[in-house]
């Protein structure tokens, strides 16, 4: 049996974490399988499904790297199957018309539970039989599953277990409406069938909705599939997770500068485990992961711990891969990097100290781009009289420097300068730094200044020489 799995949202907004994680994990387990994933849009709700939706899901989609084999396909783009299906169930007599007006349900309703009765819709209640009896062909109605009566529907869950529940407690369910259309339940059966899905993974927002699943599987006469609910994501004060605790669609977390590979990997570890291991590259992923491995209960996110592995991501992973995602910041962040050096290196130097690729964009402006002012602070506390001494014998020697080199500018300008002046290394690093960064916060001056470019570096030293006399005029 080839394994396949799918995800299946409605697209009725953006690509929320949770459904991404849902995603992931029924991706993950199709992979380490070898078999397929396919992806499936929900969309017959018309009225809340929008077509902007269906892009942002695909764009969070693609995003996270997660490819489909199959799809996507389109709900309502299969009523055709699913009325067929309906009519197969008629005439089996698994399904049934029923005439019963809204207000008569209402008014049953209202009585049991005036009775202290669960609420439920009976077919055998006098009032609906009576309707139903009395009803003419084409008089409207809708489309019920006649629900097994006795015995119980159990399924053995990858994540909770063993899950029984008795006929009694699911009635008849509509699964075509009055206007024609099949309902959500029913469509979302025949599709897992037709599809050849062999494992649900969802949300445990749909546990409910699976014994009423099965019934249909079965009068279908399909093979049910097997089912993996998983536990919801909570907030850091334990409630479910929701706007009001940051980001929680996808590409809000694209927006805020964290690696696909990241994001990734916070979500697979959020609600599952290999032992006590925090990293996992995508490969590892795939081989180790395991449905039973998923944790029953309800799993907090955390921001932090997503920022430190953004971090340890941009620091790791090769620099082609980081200047891939950062390019979107840059643009963003309207830096230009035509003129200046490639993006990898400023990746390998200034990757480390930065948690996201926001910071990371702003970081790298120095090297692309010039700047007629330096940070008020840094340059108040640096950029002072006696540093005139120290950038004039610096600027002198970078002029004369042929060999270009973060070793070279170390020796041949930051040592010799400290030598000939007898000065200690802060006295001409840190007004360096500013000169040619215009702040006070950088890796270190001579990698930096080697990346810069050897121009740039003398313009910039002038620059900062001309602020120190302005300064003195001042004074
Ligand atoms: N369309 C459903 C949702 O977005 C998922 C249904 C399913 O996975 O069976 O919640």
């Amino acid at each position: 049996m080839t394994v396949k799995t799918r995800f299946a949202p409605s697209p009725t907004g953006y690509l929320h974490v949770g459904g991404a994680r849902t995603a992931l994990y029924s991706w993950l387990f199709a992979k380490k399988n070898g078999g397929e994933f396919v992806l499936r849009i929900e969309d017959t709700d018309l009225e809340r499904s929008t077509q902007e939706a269906v892009d942002a899901i695909l764009e969070g989609m693609s995003w996270m790297g997660m490819e489909w084999d199959e799809g996507p396909y389109y709900q309502t783009k299969r009523f055709d199957r699913y009325n067929e299906m309906v009519d197969q169930l008629l005439a089996d007599d698994k399904a049934y018309k029923c005439y019963a007006s809204k207000e008569l349900l209402d008014e049953i309703r209202a009585e049991q539970e005036a009775a202290k009765e669960m609420p439920r819709y009976d077919a055998e209640h006098p009032k609906i039989k009576a309707v139903n009896e009395a009803a003419k062909d084409g008089d409207p109605c809708v489309i019920r599953f006649r629900n097994p009566k006795g015995g119980s529907v159990v399924f053995e869950d990858q994540i909770r277990g063993r899950i029984e529940i008795g006929n009694e407690q699911l009635d008849d369910l509509i699964i075509r409406r009055t206007d024609g259309s099949p309902t959500y339940n029913f469509c979302v059966v025949v599709d897992d069938w037709d599809m050849g899905i062999t494992h649900v993974v969802r949300g445990e927002d749909h546990i409910n909705n699976t014994p009423r699943q099965i019934n249909i599987y079965e009068a279908l006469g399909a093979p049910v599939p097997t089912f993996a609910h998983c536990a919801m994501i909570l907030g850091d004060d334990g409630a479910k997770l929701s706007k009001r605790h940051g980001a929680v669609s996808v590409m809000q977390y694209r927006d805020q500068g964290y690696l696909p590979n990241a994001l990734n990997n916070y979500l697979v570890r959020l609600g599952w485990s290999h032992g006590d291991q925090e990293i996992f590259s995508q490969q590892e992923m795939i081989e180790l992961f395991s449905l039973d491995a998923i944790s029953k209960s309800a799993s907090a996110f955390n921001t932090d711990k997503l920022l430190w592995l953004n971090n340890h991501y941009i620091k790791t992973s090769d620099p082609a891969y980081v200047a891939e995602h950062l390019q979107w910041h840059l643009d963003d962040q309207g830096i230009n990097t035509d003129n200046g050096p490639a993006i990898e290196a400023v990746i390998s130097l200034v990757g480390e100290r930065c948690n996201t690729l926001v910071e990371l964009a702003q970081q790298s402006r120095y090297f692309y781009e010039d700047f007629s002012e330096f940070d008020a602070a840094a340059a108040k506390k640096h950029l002072r009289g006696v540093a005139k001494g120290p950038l004039e014998l610096a600027l002198a020697k970078v002029e004369a420097l042929s060999d270009w080199s973060t070793d070279a500018i170390k020796q041949q300008v930051i040592a010799a300068v400290c030598e000939e002046l007898e000065i200690g290394m802060g006295k001409i690093g840190m007004p360096l730094r500013v000169a040619v960064t215009g702040g006070g916060q950088s890796p270190s001056v001579d990698a930096v200044m080697e990346l810069i470019g050897k121009e740039r570096c003398v313009q910039r030293m002038k620059l900062a020489l001309e602020f120190i006399a302005q300064r003195e005029a001042n004074a």
